[in-house]
């Protein structure tokens, strides 16, 4: 069997540096390894539409964003099948039979999804769609047979949760008919939910808190001179604290040791830097100039093909086209092997048409 990528991202906004350490910067090694038989990657509308139901205008203008921050990071149309998830009829039916395989409580109990209820305010107006959004989702990766699904630590509940299904579904119906997936998590702890420029636990479009990947350098500058660090670091002789300062975990999430021979010779590693900010002496505006330069040595040609593409936009639609009949031909495909396995079949059925006609004659 071979080994399949689906990922996604929902079209709520710009995709930002939380998107990129969490998943984008992955998929693109990924496709580029030449391990992988075939990568989908899905614009999410329709799961956006579950907590954006009235502002369907804000998802319909970011297709284009997110579609752009793709091509931009290095994602290949050639290499990779980009598609728009509601031009996929195929994954709403599947989602519509998964719902039978999954209570109530055990939704409840998903923490990504407890936590984003809490985010967003729903309290007990919680829209029936956005709670069963990780059902949808289990249809999402088993539609294209994925094995592989890259994503940040907040994926991991709806993973398990999809797994389940899968076991469910074959257990009841048939083995070996859906693909049991499993996520790929970054392999760094600061990448797995990267924390937002206000030191909030998570950077997310939703608080607020990004550095997005099509950013100026000046908005970039501004973001990162603002940065949350450490309180008690007050004066430069201070001793500072390397944990919680957001600085430093998005130095542990972008920073490599040759950014030191090119921007900071004076140390030699991240370890070396750490220990001076941790002993006092050292001012957090030096710290935030050298991730600052980090920053821009990775945004500097993202910003650069990203406005290559902006040149024609007409063409990134068809790219979107493509990619979305080639997903629909495959989630065909893995839809007619549920029915079968289902038994839901029934004008294929030769063998239950005889069979009936038989009890009716006799
Ligand atoms: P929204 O606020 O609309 O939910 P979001 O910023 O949380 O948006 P999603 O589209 O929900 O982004 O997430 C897409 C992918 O990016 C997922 O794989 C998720 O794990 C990853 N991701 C998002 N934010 C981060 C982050 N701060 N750190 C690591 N990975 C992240
Ligand atoms: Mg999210």
């Amino acid at each position: 069997m071979g080994k399949i990528i689906l990922t996604g991202d929902r079209p709520t906004g710009r995709l930002h540096l939380g998107h990129f350490v969490g998943s984008l910067r992955r998929r693109v090694e990924l496709q580029n390894s030449g391990l992988f038989d075939k990568i989908f990657i899905m614009i999410a509308d329709a799961q956006a539409l579950t907590d954006n139901a009235d502002n369907p205008e804000k998802i319909r203008q970011n297709i284009i964003e997110v579609a752009l921050d793709y091509l931009a990071c290095g994602i290949d149309p050639e290499k990779s099948t980009i598609f728009i998830q509601s031009q996929v009829a195929e994954l709403c039916e599947l989602a519509f039979y998964y719902m039978n395989l999954v209570t109530v409580s055990r939704l409840q109990r998903n923490p990504t999804v407890k936590t984003e209820i809490q985010m967003r305010n729903f309290e007990t107006s919680i829209p029936v769609g956005f709670f069963t959004y990780p059902i949808s989702q289990a249809s999402d990766i088993t539609a294209f047979r994925a094995t592989t699904v890259p994503a940040g630590e907040d994926q991991q509940p709806m993973i398990e949760q999809a797994r389940e299904i899968v076991r469910r579904f074959n257990g009841i119906y048939g083995e070996g008919t859906l693909v049991e997936p499993e996520i790929l998590l970054p392999d760094n702890a600061a990448c797995m939910r990267l924390p937002g420029t206000d030191g909030k636990a998570k950077m997310s479009k939703s608080l607020g808190n990004c550095i997005y990947l099509s950013d100026s350098s000046e908005e970039v500058r501004k973001r990162v001179m603002s940065m949350y660090t450490d309180p008690d670091h007050i004066r430069v002789e201070d001793p500072g604290k390397v944990e919680g300062n957001t600085v430093f975990t998005y130095l542990d999430a972008f920073c490599r040791p040759e950014h030191f021979a090119q921007y900071w010779p004076d140390y030699n590693n991240l370890d070396e830097l750490k220990a001076h900010y941790m002993r006092g002496g050292l001012g957090d505006v030096k710290v935030k100039k050298f991730l600052y330069a980090i920053l821009e040595e990775l945004l500097t040609p993202i910003r650069e093909r990203r406005k290559e593409w902006e040149k024609d936009i007409p063409a990134v639609f068809d790219i979107l086209k493509k990619g979305s009949e080639t997903a629909r031909m495959v989630a065909a495909e893995t839809l007619s092997d549920v029915r079968r396995t289902m038994r839901i079949d029934y004008f294929d059925d030769a063998e239950l048409i005889a069979e009936q006609a038989r009890k009716f004659q006799g």
